[in-house]
């Protein structure tokens, strides 16, 4: 069982959900189960929004995709394992130690050659990218790091993004914390920030699935 299950969810419920519709690989459950034993395992994604990014991947065919905050490497190796062989991921972390967690799965799993690991911050790696002319290339992108950056993230990635392109924010509705009136840390107001810039932002499709602990799909329209 997941420690953390979809808002919203009773326990019953989740349970019964993940009961007839999660068919989680071995190798990403293994994995799963490893992060669970580190200090911050609680942030690595659910596996019911693992498949779902997976569901996403394929269903828009995507090929190059970035993943932002990589952290144990769940999300990066739910979307590698959805990709064609020629398929590709730009996973962007600081962190050296945690994403060697990462790189062992992802060898372990096959598709190594398929995601390629930038270690530093990860606007620095999408500046780069747009600096060499990859605006308009990607199909499809995960953010999932630093709120304060999302904004920034959410920028850098439309702009790398190809009309019909997909961007996937995870962590938008906090823990329900968006709606507690007294929570005013930096990082709540940061993602109600986010999603009323999103809200108003006609460059996109939008919504907002209360998967997980919250998950907004924004799709690039043609300009
Ligand atoms: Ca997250």
């Amino acid at each position: 069982m997941a420690p953390h299950k979809s808002l919203g969810l009773s326990p019953e419920l989740y349970d019964y959900l993940l009961s007839v519709s999660l068919r989680e690989p071995e190798i990403l459950a293994q994995l799963r189960a490893e992060t669970q034993q580190h200090s911050a395992g609680q942030m690595q994604v659910t596996p019911e929004q693992g498949q779902f990014l997976a569901f996403l991947v394929k269903l828009i065919g995507a090929e190059r995709t970035l993943d932002i905050g990589v952290f144990t490497g769940y999300s990066s190796l739910a979307v590698a394992l959805a990709l064609p062989p020629t398929g590709q991921v730009i996973a962007c972390d600081q962190d050296p130690d945690i994403t060697q967690v990462a790189q062992r799965y992802w060898q372990a799993a096959g598709v190594a050659d398929r995601i390629q690991l930038h270690l530093a911050p990860a606007l620095e790696t999408l500046t780069h990218l747009l600096s060499t002319g990859q605006a308009n290339s990607f199909d499809f992108a995960f953010i999932d790091a630093d709120k304060g950056n999302y904004f920034n993230y959410y920028e850098q990635c439309l702009q790398l993004l190809r009309p019909g392109g997909l961007i996937a924010i995870d962590n938008v509705l906090w823990a329900g914390q968006v709606v507690n009136p007294n929570n005013k840390r930096p990082t709540v107001e940061a993602i109600r920030d986010f999603n009323a810039k999103l809200y108003q932002d006609d460059r996109i499709d939008l919504s907002l699935v209360p998967i997980s602990d919250g998950l907004t799909l924004a799709r690039k329209r043609s300009p």
